[in-house]
This record gives C-alpha cells, sequence and structure tokens, in this order.
C-alpha cells in the first residue's frame, strides 16, 4: 500500500532519519507511537508528499509520492496535529472540498458526526479546539480515501470524546483502507489498533501485529513476561509494553 525506501531527511542540520524503510499494508489500522521529537509528523508529511526526503523515496500503491500526482493525492488525506478551519458552515466546508475526493460519501460523514453527537448545521468559525478535531475527522473519513494519516489525532479531546474517536475510526475501516494514527499518548489507541510500531532514534525499532505480541507476551499489573502456555493470553498493556521498548528491556529482545 505504501512504503517508505532509505529515507534520508533534516531540517538544516537537524537529522531526522538516516535511512528509514517502513512497509505499511492495506486492512490495517497502525499505531506509530513514539515520545515526542521522535519523527512521527516528520515521517507522515514525508509519507504525504508534503515534505521530499534528501534521498530514498515514499512509494503509494505504485507511484513515487515526490512527484504529487492529483491520482495520488486524492486517495489520502492527513489530519494534522494543528489547522484552521475557514469561518464557514460544514455543508460549505463539505461543498467546496469534497470535489477533490472521488470516493467522498455523505453517508460516511453523517455517521462518524452522528459518532461524536455533532451535526451538519455546525458554523466552523465557532469551534472550541476538541469539536474542530472532532469534525476535521469526520471529514477525513468522510473522503474515504485508502489511507488516512492522523497526527496525534486526540490532542484536545476530552475522556468521552477520545473513547468516541475509537469507536469512530474503528467503524470505519475496512479491508482496502490504511489508517496510521501517530500518538505519543499512547494508551488513546489502546484496543483500536491492529499493529504496533514504535519510532525511537531515528529507526522503527519495534513493528509487530497486537495479535502476535499478546501470542509471545503476556502483561499483569503493569510487569511484562514472556508467554509460557497457550492459555496464557492477556490484555496488551500498551504503555508499558511502550515503555519497554523504547527503554530496551531484555524481554522484549528475548520475545521477539
Ligand atoms: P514528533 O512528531 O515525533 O513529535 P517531529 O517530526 O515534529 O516529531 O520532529 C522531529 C524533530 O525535528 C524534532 O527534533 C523537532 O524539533 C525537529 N523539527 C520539526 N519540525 C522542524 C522544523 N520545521 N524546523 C526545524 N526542526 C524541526
Amino acid at each position: 500500500m505504501i512504503r517508505t525506501e532509505n529515507l534520508q531527511f533534516g531540517y538544516r542540520k537537524h537529522e531526522v532519519f538516516q535511512n528509514l524503510s517502513v512497509n505499511f499494508e492495506a486492512g490495517k489500522i497502525y499505531g506509530l507511537l513514539g515520545k515526542n521529537g521522535e519523527g512521527k509528523s516528520t515521517l507522515l508529511y514525508l509519507m504525504s508528499g508534503l515534505l521530499r526526503a534528501k534521498s530514498g523515496k515514499v512509494m503509494f500503491d505504485g507511484k513515487d509520492m515526490s512527484n504529487r500526482l492529483p491520482s495520488a493525492l486524492e486517495n489520502m488525506f492527513l489530519v494534522p496535529e494543528e489547522f484552521d478551519l475557514p469561518a464557514i458552515t460544514l455543508k460549505a466546508f463539505v461543498k467546496a472540498n469534497a470535489g477533490y475526493y472521488p470516493n467522498f460519501s455523505q453517508e460516511i460523514l453523517e455517521k462518524c458526526l452522528e459518532g461524536f453527537e455533532l451535526d451538519m448545521d455546525l458554523n466552523l468559525k465557532k469551534l472550541s479546539m476538541g469539536t474542530k478535531k472532532k469534525v476535521y475527522v469526520c471529514f477525513a473519513l468522510a473522503t474515504n480515501t485508502k489511507l488516512l494519516l492522523m497526527d496525534e489525532p486526540t490532542n484536545g479531546l476530552d475522556i468521552p470524546s477520545k473513547s468516541q474517536f475509537r469507536k469512530v475510526i474503528a467503524s470505519c475501516m475496512t479491508d482496502d483502507k490504511t489508517i496510521i494514527i501517530s500518538t505519543h499518548q499512547v494508551r488513546d489507541v489502546e484496543n483500536l489498533i491492529d499493529q504496533i510500531m514504535v519510532l525511537n532514534k531515528k529507526e522503527i525499532v519495534f513493528n509487530h501485529s497486537t495479535a502476535e505480541i499478546t501470542r509471545r507476551l503476556a502483561f499483569r499489573n503493569g510487569q511484562i513476561s514472556e508467554v509460557t502456555s497457550e492459555n496464557d493470553e492477556t490484555n496488551i498493556d500498551i504503555e508499558a509494553l511502550f515503555t519497554a521498548v523504547v527503554s530496551g528491556e531484555d524481554v522484549i529482545k528475548r520475545a521477539f
């Protein structure tokens, strides 16, 4: 679906990626986890063609993203961490922007708005930060693109809205789509993602499906151990896993 090949990128003298190669498959929701400043946003910008790599490339469905072809851009959507919306109604916004996305679905838009208890008559000018995020996530899902990139989408959402967020995203997922959610608030994507990817010190240091993780690791009271028998299946404690991965704990090395 989308992959990066030997990406090298930096801001002036500050190198963010040296040689990053990573592949994302269709039908999965990825949690791109990493501490602040590790390069999660930069990776999403490189994947969406907003930034160009110094060397290496991003291939999306066989197209090189540095060419920014309309046929590639109409099939992906990026929700940045911060954005402004114009002072118009949601209806007017949809009328002006839906045309860029050939698979746009009014039905999905309405379903997602309902999931967040919002309606079409909103005026985008008067929204709180949290509501603005929710509306834009709804629009993003309604574009119905093959690839959806979301950068820290739960920032600014209160606890009930974070739970609505997980339900809304899960309800829009299909086998032909890839959703990549970057976050440093790892608990926000617990029970939503299919694959956990950890970015640390310029590298993807962990990249495994949740099914594989529960087969190999057991989580109890904030502790991680190796699975010893087939019926030792526990729910992933994503925070404990993340901490163990970035601090290079032995249990992770032994299990994978
Ligand atoms: P994350 O999304 O994981 O918090 P970013 O991709 O935003 O990380 O940033 C990666 C690194 O690049 C950080 O050290 C950050 O300070 C730096 N950086 C990000 N944007 C710029 C920029 N426009 N100019 C210079 N440095 C930047």
